[in-house]
């Protein structure tokens, strides 16, 4: 399995990926060791960009911004996830192909552009799935907030209007995206849980 858990801040993308990882150790049962990764980060070249992209004072414009989170995703790609499942391992990854669609979209792009880039360009290993947790933008406002006190990195100092408009994206990208599934990230952790696990089991046994 190599699964993708994306979406919107505050989607409680961390949570799942941490339970989706415990779930498959268990069902794998002894000596299994599920890979859990983050985008961008996880390698030390990832780590490093996105310091660089988080950080409000070095100045970036859109397009250095979608080159540097591709980097970080080739990085991940190749130095830990092509490894990994090469030794049978599955793997986890929060955020991926719908973070780029919904964050990076737009600039000019049509959402077929995008699309094709996206699946051209990041060549293998492809997900065997790749789940959007969906909540309402106020949702991931309200807990983008109060998490991180509402604008202490590059990216937190946005909206809800922009909120909205990622909720979109991730929406339109699970309408559009063979491999995407929408799971509705509302309700308890445990509710979320199992609506991951089944949709994952679902696609490993397709
Ligand atoms: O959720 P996480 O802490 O991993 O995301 C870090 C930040 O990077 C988020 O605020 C997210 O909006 C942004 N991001 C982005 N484009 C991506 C991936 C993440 O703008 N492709």
């Amino acid at each position: 399995v190599f699964a993708v858990l994306d979406g919107m801040d505050g989607c409680g993308k961390t949570t799942q990926a941490t339970r989706l990882v415990e779930e498959i150790a268990r069902l794998r049962g002894e000596g299994s060791d599920p890979l859990h990764l983050r985008e961008p980060g996880s390698t030390v070249a990832g780590e490093r960009i996105r310091a660089l992209v988080l950080d409000p004072d070095v100045q970036l414009g859109s397009g250095s911004l979608a080159l540097l989170f591709a980097a970080a995703r080739r990085e991940t790609l190749e130095q830990l996830v092509a490894p990994a499942l090469a030794q049978g391992r599955d793997v986890v990854i929060e955020r991926f192909h719908a973070s780029t669609f919904a964050y990076q979209g737009g600039a000019g792009l049509t959402d077929d552009d995008l699309l094709s880039m996206l699946h051209g360009w990041a060549g293998s290993p492809r997900p065997t799935i790749e789940i959007v947790l969906e909540i309402d933008p106020e949702d991931s406002f309200a807990r983008a907030m109060a998490r991180d006190g509402g604008g202490s990195d590059r990216f937190e100092s946005r909206g809800l209007e922009f909120q909205r408009r990622v909720a979109a994206g991730m929406h339109r990208y699970v309408e559009r995206a063979p491999l995407a599934v929408g799971i509705d990230g509302r309700g308890s952790e445990d509710e979320v849980a199992g609506r991951v696990i089944e949709a994952v089991l679902r696609s490993a046994a397709e």
